[in-house]
């Protein structure tokens, strides 16, 4: 038996999963569909109802696979996407976010960001999430890579606090947001969206990381992921293409470190003790 995968709340008051499932790299080569496709719908299988993906990825290829992957099971699954920042204006958000629902080959998105800050004032790419939140197209909207000050200058445009998530780089060894943004967004109730909760893989290299999933018979990526399933509000989205990697992935919600061994964690990832500027990948 599993635990079951925690949920977060989002500001509307929905509950949705903490373990979604990342789709970057996803669509680029034809050959790699099948076990994409697989890949994905092995996640939901398992309780992973959450997928990120974005017109970047694979340039509307990901979404595509995702849209295979939910054929039969949209209603299954709250699904993100996001909008380059060059498609932010009012009416290219509109017509962006069309093309991604042809692509996904559904009528509406659960959650669409803005997915970094680009040359278009905010309030004009606000007006467009709200414009589509309306007319039913998509449920929620949020942002990403937006750091503090990102979010005050989004809070002080029309209907900016209607923000509902913000998806930022946050793993073990990329804690800077623990300083001044996740308790930002956690105060205001606004869910932290984790990208690269396994730092793309690297993580699983590390020492320490090593060491400590030995004494639980888990593996490093595992305790990456149990790092940020520990932190309130906050929602990790690993990334596999592979089968057993996904199931890796889920089993991750079953580990319940000591709190000796978070200390230990800390002492190798040490949190900020200062403010860091928001990274990205
Ligand atoms: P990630 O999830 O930290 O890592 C994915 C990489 O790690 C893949 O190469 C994957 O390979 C491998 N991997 C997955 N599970 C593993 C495991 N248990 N053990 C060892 N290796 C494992 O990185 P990410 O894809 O950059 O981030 C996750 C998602 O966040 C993305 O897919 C995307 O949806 C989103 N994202 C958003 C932004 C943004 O700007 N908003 C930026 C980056 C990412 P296999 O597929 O071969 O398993």
């Amino acid at each position: 038996m599993h635990d079951p995968i925690p949920t977060v709340t989002l500001p509307s008051g929905l509950d949705i999963p903490a373990l979604g499932l990342g789709t970057w790299k996803m669509g680029e080569t034809r050959g790699r569909a099948l076990e994409e496709i697989d890949s994905l719908r092995l996640g939901l299988d398992l309780g992973m109802t959450l997928i990120d993906t974005a017109e970047m990825y694979g340039e509307g290829g990901a979404e595509k696979i995702v849209g295979k992957a939910l054929e039969d099971r949209r209603d299954e699954v709250f699904l993100v996407s996001k909008v380059y920042p060059w498609n932010a204006s009012y009416e290219k958000t509109i017509a962006a976010c069309r093309a991604s629902l042809a692509r996904l080959g559904t009528d509406r998105l659960d959650l669409y960001l803005l997915h970094w800050r680009g040359e278009y004032p905010l309030d004009e790419t606000v007006a467009a999430f709200e414009h589509l939140k309306k007319e039913g197209i998509i449920g929620a909207w949020g942002v990403s890579n937006f750091d503090v000050d990102d979010m005050e200058e989004l809070f002080s445009v029309p209907n900016g606090e209607n923000c509902a998530a913000n998806q930022v780089l946050y793993n073990l060894g990329r804690r800077g947001i623990e300083y001044d943004l996740l308790p930002w967004c956690q105060q205001r109730g606004i869910p932290i969206m984790a990208y690269s909760p396994i730092e793309q893989g690297r993580l699983v290299h590390h020492p320490d990381l090593i060491r400590i999933a030995k004494t639980y018979q888990a593996t490093p990526a595992q305790v990456a992921l149990a790092f940020v399933l520990e932190r309130d509000g906050v929602i990790a989205i690993p990334k596999s293409a592979n089968l057993r990697r996904v199931r890796e992935n889920r089993d991750a919600v079953d580990l319940d470190i000591s709190d000796e061994d978070w200390a230990e964690l800390d002492a190798a990832f040490p949190p900020p003790d200062e403010k860091l500027p928001l990274e990205m990948l």
